[in-house]
C-alpha cells in the first residue's frame, strides 16, 4: 500500500469520529434533553481525544513525509498533503500539557464567564482570563510567527493573514465609517422598523425561512433546518449541511439568521463530491466562509431586488405586514444604529465592534495592557468609535463567549468577510451583469452557478490569499466594501 492510501485510509477514520462528534454537537444545541449535559461532554472528550490520538500518531507523521514523494504538490493530491500537513503542524506544536490545561480551563472559564455576565461582575471573571491570555501567549509561542505574536493566532483561522494586515484593514475601514455613522445620525432622514417586532407565529416563520433558503439554492434533499438559541450551521459530509435559526420577537432574527447560515451552508453543500469525507472539503477559511454567509444576508438579503421578489410572499404569511411597501421594509431592515452588542449591530456599525476588539487582543498579547482595566478601556473605545458607553460590564466587555473559550484572533475574521463579501461581488457582476435583475426574478441559480465555480468547488485547494487573488484579481481590500457600503447607505439615507 502506498504512504497516501495508508494516510488517506487513517484520515477516513478520523473524519468518522469527528463526524459522529459534529453530531452528537449539532444535537446538543438543538434537541438534547437538559439533563443530558454531562453524558455528553464525556462521551465528546472521549472522541475528540481519540481523534486527536489518531491525528497526531507517529504513522501518520510517517505517511505524511513519504506520501510527499509521490504526489506532486501541484496536483489535487498535493494540496491534500498540504492542508494536511498544516492541520498536522497545528495539532502538535502546542505540547500536550498546555492542551490539557487549556481544555480544563475552557470548562471553568466558560462558567466563571456565564456568572459574571449574569452578576456584572468582570472581576469574578478576571483572573480566569488572565490564565486563558498567558496560555493564549504560550500557544502563539509555540505555534511560531515572523513579525508579531498576534500573527501566530489569526493564522489558526485564517491561513497567511497577520496583524499588519488587519492594523491596514481597520486604518482604512475606521475614518469613513466613524463619519458614515455620524452623517447617518446627524443628517440622516429616519429609518423606522418598529413594526417587525410582534408576536409571529414560529410555523409561518420556520416555512416562509425555508421559502428563502430553498429559493436561493439550499439543497434541503442534503441540508435541513432546525432552530437553537445561537444560530449556526454545520455538516458533516457534503449530502448532510445542518442549518440554524431563532424564533424571536423581532422577525428580522429568522429571515437574516437563515440567509446568513444558508450562505455558510451552500458553500459547504457545494464543494466537489469527489472531496466528500476528506479534508479537502469545506470552507478554506473563517474570514472566506463569512463572506459568502455575508453575502447571500445582506447584498442579496437586505437589497430592495430581492424583496421586489419576495414581498408578496412575506405579506401573505405576515398580514400584519401587510401595509409595510418595498421602500419601508427595505429602509426598516437596513436600520442603521451604533448599538452595544456586537451580535445585533447593524452592517455599517458591525465591524467598529470588531475593531474594539482587535486592539484589545493584540494589547493583551503584547502585555501592553492587563486584564483588569479592560472593562476601562472596552468602554473608552466604544465611546470613540460608536459614540455610546455600556451602562455595565454585562453589555460591555463580558458580552461574547470568544475570550472564556481561547478564541483570540478569531474577530478579525468577521470583518475579513463583511469585505470578502462586496469584493466577490463585484467580481461576479463583472462576469454576470446586472445582478438586480436576476434577483427580482427569482433567479438565483447563476448567482449560485458562479460562486460554486469560482469559490466552492475549490474547497480547501488553495490558499485564501491564493483563492482570492484568483477569484477578484487582487488581494482582500476595503475598497470595495467601503464603495458598496456609502452608496447603499447614503441612499437610504438620503445622505
Ligand atoms: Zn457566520
Amino acid at each position: 500500500m502506498s504512504a497516501l492510501v495508508d494516510l488517506k485510509n487513517r484520515l477516513a477514520e478520523i473524519n468518522a469520529i469527528y463526524a459522529a462528534a459534529g453530531m452528537m454537537s449539532w444535537d446538543q444545541q438543538c434537541y438534547m434533553p437538559p439533563g443530558a449535559g454531562a453524558a455528553r461532554a464525556t462521551h465528546l472528550s472521549i472522541l475528540s481525544r481519540m481523534a486527536h490520538e489518531m491525528f497526531t500518531a507517529d504513522e501518520v507523521a510517517k505517511a505524511l513525509t513519504q506520501a510527499r514523494s509521490e504526489v506532486d504538490p501541484q496536483s489535487e493530491e498535493g494540496a491534500l498533503l498540504r492542508v494536511v500537513q498544516r492541520d498536522f503542524d497545528m495539532a502538535t506544536k502546542i505540547p500536550t500539557a498546555l492542551v490539557e490545561e487549556k481544555s480544563r480551563l475552557e470548562v471553568e472559564s466558560h462558567e466563571a464567564w456565564v456568572a459574571a455576565r449574569k452578576n456584572n461582575d468582570f472581576a469574578s471573571f478576571a483572573p480566569m482570563l488572565e490564565r486563558m491570555m498567558e496560555i493564549t501567549r504560550q500557544e502563539a509561542e509555540a505555534l511560531g510567527y515572523r513579525d508579531h505574536i498576534y500573527d501566530a493566532v489569526l493564522d489558526r483561522y485564517e491561513e497567511g493573514a497577520t496583524a499588519a494586515d488587519v492594523r491596514a484593514m481597520f486604518d482604512t475601514l475606521r475614518t469613513p465609517l466613524v463619519k458614515l455613522v455620524q452623517d447617518i445620525q446627524e443628517r440622516g432622514k429616519p429609518t423606522h422598523d418598529a413594526a417587525l417586532t410582534g408576536d409571529w407565529d414560529q410555523k409561518k416563520q420556520s416555512e416562509f425561512t425555508e421559502l428563502l433558503a430553498k429559493s436561493i439554492g439550499f439543497d434541503f434533499t442534503r441540508g435541513r433546518q432546525d432552530t437553537a438559541h445561537h444560530p449556526f450551521c454545520t455538516g458533516w459530509s457534503v449530502n448532510d449541511v445542518r442549518i440554524t435559526t431563532r424564533y424571536l420577537p423581532y422577525i428580522g432574527s429568522a429571515i437574516f439568521g437563515t440567509l446568513h447560515e444558508a450562505g455558510h451552508g451552500m458553500y459547504e453543500q457545494n464543494s466537489p463530491e469527489k472531496w466528500d469525507l476528506t479534508p479537502l472539503a469545506g470552507g478554506v477559511s473563517l474570514g472566506i466562509h463569512e463572506s459568502q454567509s455575508r453575502l447571500w444576508e445582506n447584498i442579496v438579503g437586505r437589497s430592495r431586488a430581492f424583496w421586489r421578489r419576495f414581498l408578496p410572499d412575506l405579506h401573505s404569511a405576515f398580514p400584519a405586514l401587510a401595509s409595510m411597501d418595498l421602500e419601508t421594509w427595505y429602509r426598516a431592515i437596513n436600520q442603521v444604529k451604533p448599538s452595544l452588542i456586537r451580535v445585533e449591530a447593524d452592517e455599517v456599525t458591525y465591524n467598529l465592534h470588531i475593531m474594539v476588539r482587535f486592539e484589545i487582543e493584540c494589547a493583551l498579547l503584547e502585555g501592553s495592557v492587563a486584564v483588569r482595566d479592560l472593562p476601562e478601556i472596552w468602554n473608552q473605545k466604544y465611546q470613540e468609535y460608536l459614540g455610546i458607553t455600556p451602562p455595565n460590564d454585562s453589555d460591555g466587555v463580558l458580552q461574547d463567549v470568544h475570550w472564556s473559550a481561547g478564541l483570540v484572533g478569531y474577530f478579525p475574521t468577521y470583518s475579513m468577510g463583511n469585505l470578502l463579501s462586496y469584493q466577490f461581488w463585484n467580481a461576479m457582476k463583472k462576469d454576470l451583469g446586472d445582478l438586480d435583475q436576476f434577483m427580482a426574478d427569482g433567479q438565483f441559480t447563476p448567482i449560485l452557478g458562479w460562486l460554486k465555480e469560482k469559490i466552492y468547488s475549490q474547497g480547501r485547494r488553495y490558499t485564501p490569499r491564493d483563492l482570492v487573488m484568483q477569484v477578484t484579481g487582487k488581494p482582500m481590500g476595503a475598497e470595495d466594501y467601503l464603495e458598496g457600503l456609502t452608496a447603499k447607505y447614503r441612499g437610504i439615507y438620503d445622505l
